[in-house]
């Protein structure tokens, strides 16, 4: 999955062998087995009934029964058929639902924020000229095919094309599910040679596609090559598994994993609908076995790009031990343009979330830039006003406060201000005042000393509460 964001297609040139294909054990990418063609054909109404298959909690079993075609998809939302713009989207970008996801969706439309991330719509055809099928200029990051190398000690590892369920607004749509197929020996020796060779690599991220659609057996290979360089010492998994296919972390798989330590997992998940009981358990299972989880979000427009959706989905990846890890503005990708909010949206939410939840729950919000100039943070601004003797800052509640800078600084003294002067930043900036509240501020009230302090001297400074 393309949560690290740095990627490039796993490609096959013809000095490599082919990819595997798809035995339940040679598996990954590759071509599934004919049953991935037998996915559903019965209609949304019956999923209940698909619940019951005894096969449902198998994750081969999941795959094997994806949602692929423009006619799957109409059997499940008959609706959709009235749309001939959806077959022509279907046609351009992979399309794949697992029955877990869509079981979870609650109303077959797209106000339903797992069937918008899910089904097709017409306006993946909106094409804007600033709009590219790499924006990230992923692939000119590539010394050796399918690895990627930025930032200097990191490295990404495409590992596999393929994920269970195909998000519609992924950034890799130009590679992921357009081919399901696998890293090649070859590729693998060349990238681990390449990371043997930098030293300077200390932290391997194995990425897609979704790794963990690959079987155990082969996710092992890899991750045991990349143990094996001595130089590394942090191995990543991103994974958007436990959101559409939790069924895939199974005590095998995580049992493998804990071997390897140290293992994280970057996760996606982006609404709080997507953490159902069957993915709470598969965090469970990772955090249990000792692996740092954290998670990335996509701000998208209609989904998530409300503060009171993204402070639920915090709060709630905190509690099963997933920690908030970024939150990535909308890449300019070809066909996402619908799903894209505007920057400012973005500051809004990071603003509305400090100081109504932990550090711990607030991820970072960031752009990757485009030309593959990396993640750039992007924050509300804090810092208000500078002198040499202090530095005035702001806080969620609106608060001004000077913060005294070393007394080496202080070399300028500023005249006191004019008695009948209002208290502004200047005062604030050259030390005359500590701080200044705008009024009614109900944390304040609930102090007696401060509710004092409004007209009261504090080592010659006051404390103001605007009127
Ligand atoms: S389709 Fe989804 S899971 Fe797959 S790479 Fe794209 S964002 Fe990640």
């Amino acid at each position: 999955m393309d949560t690290n964001r740095s990627p490039a297609p796993v490609s096959t040139t013809s000095d490599e062998p082919p990819p595997s294909n798809g035995s339940d054990d040679a598996e990954p990418g590759g071509t599934l087995p004919a049953a991935e063609t037998l996915a559903t054909t019965r209609p949304i109404a019956d999923l209940n009934t698909l619940r019951q298959d005894p096969q449902w909690q198998d994750w081969r079993w999941q795959i094997r029964h994806r949602i692929r075609t423009f006619e799957q998809l109409v059997q499940a939302f008959p609706a959709l058929q009235r749309n001939t713009k959806i077959a022509e989207v279907a046609a351009r970008y992979p399309l794949a639902i697992t029955p877990y996801y869509l079981s979870a969706i609650q109303k077959p439309d797209y106000s339903d924020p797992i069937f918008s991330q899910a089904v097709p719509q017409s306006r993946e055809l909106l094409d804007p000229t600033f709009l590219h099928a790499d924006p990230l200029e992923e692939e000119q990051d590539m010394p050796v095919s399918g690895l990627i190398h930025r930032y200097r000690d990191r490295a990404l590892l495409m590992t596999t094309t393929m994920c269970s369920m195909y998000c519609r607004h992924c950034t890799r749509k130009r590679v992921a599910g357009t081919r399901e197929c696998t890293i090649s020996v070859e590729q693998l020796r060349r990238a681990t040679e390449y990371l043997k060779a930098h030293p300077e690599i200390t932290d391997v991220i194995l990425s897609g596609g979704d790794p963990l659609t690959m079987s155990t057996s082969l996710l092992e290979r890899i991750v045991q090559a990349v143990r094996a360089v001595p130089s590394v010492e942090i191995i990543r998994i991103g994974t958007r598994t436990p959101v559409v296919l939790p069924q895939r972390i199974t005590d095998e798989l995580v049992r493998m994993l804990a071997k390897y330590h140290p293992v994280w997992i970057n996760t996606h998940f982006n609404h709080p609908q997507e953490l159902t009981p069957e993915s709470r358990a598969a965090l469970a299972k990772l955090a249990n076995a000792g692996i740092p989880l954290g998670n990335q979000s996509v701000l998208l427009r209609g989904i998530n790009d409300d503060p009171r959706v993204m402070e639920t989905l915090c709060r709630r990846l905190v509690r099963e031990r997933v920690r908030p890890y970024y939150l990535f503005q909308c890449d300019l990708v070809r066909g996402v343009e619908h799903f894209r909010t505007p920057i400012s949206r973005g500051i809004e939410i990071m603003e509305y979330l400090r100081g109504r939840l932990s550090g711990l729950a607030i991820p970072t919000y960031v752009v990757d830039a485009p030309h593959g100039g990396g993640k750039l943070p992007l924050l509300p601004n804090y810092i208000v006003s500078v002198s040499p003797t202090h530095t005035v800052l702001r806080n969620f509640e609106g608060m001004l406060i000077n913060y005294p800078e070393p007394m080496v600084s202080a070399s300028r003294p500023e005249p006191p201000p004019a008695a009948s002067r209002s208290p502004g930043v200047w005062e604030l900036a050259t030390g005359h005042q500590s701080a200044i509240l705008p009024a009614g501020n109900r944390r304040l009230q609930r102090r007696p000393a401060a509710r004092k302090s409004a007209a009261a001297s504090n080592n010659g400074q006051q404390t103001f509460l605007w009127a």
